[in-house]
């Protein structure tokens, strides 16, 4: 079966690879979007995002792909069912909640499936990474060794 992971990953880190490791063995036809949207002022061009996904997932069976505009737009386009979401802490919950329920009333046929953290990834997210980087800090058990030194070279450090 058919499922995208739509995100921003900027940058992608160890909490998204453990979804896609996870969400990958489950369906066989999995590709995770690059959603290059500018809801939020992304560090990384889509490029450096998307060069840094296809590295962290070189070993995995998924494909990665780039949309620029709106999830709703990219299934409809696509045929897609199933888009795969992470779930962290109550936050997310509203936020994804919403989401949903907007995307529903657009695309009926999506169905959204959530994959529960990893208990070691519950606070990691792509902002505290960037924080950590911008002061200086241990990234090693948060993101893999060519996301970090791309962070480094962004914070010159
Ligand atoms: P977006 O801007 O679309 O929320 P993100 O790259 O921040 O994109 O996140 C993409 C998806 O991955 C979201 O569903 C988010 O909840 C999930 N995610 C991010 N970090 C983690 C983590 N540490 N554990 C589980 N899911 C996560």
């Amino acid at each position: 079966m058919k499922a995208i992971y739509p995100g921003s990953f900027d940058p992608i880190t160890y909490g998204h690879i453990d979804i896609i490791k996870r969400a990958s063995e489950v369906f066989d036809d999995f590709t995770v979007v690059l959603m290059n949207n500018m809801r939020k002022k992304p560090l990384f061009s889509a490029d450096e995002r998307l060069e840094m996904i296809k590295e962290a997932t070189k070993n995995l069976n998924v494909k990665v792909d780039l949309h620029n505009g709106l999830l709703v737009q990219y299934v409809k386009e696509k045929e897609i069912k199933i888009a795969i979401r992470g779930l962290r802490a109550v936050e997310d919950f509203e936020y994804e909640f919403e989401m949903a329920l907007a995307n529903r009333e657009m695309c009926p046929n999506l169905e959204m499936i959530y994959f529960m953290t990893d208990i070691r990834f519950l606070f990691l997210s792509s902002s505290m990474v960037k924080e950590i980087a911008q002061f200086g800090g241990e990234l090693k058990q948060w993101v893999p060794q060519m996301v970090e030194d791309k962070l480094r070279e962004k914070f010159q450090m």
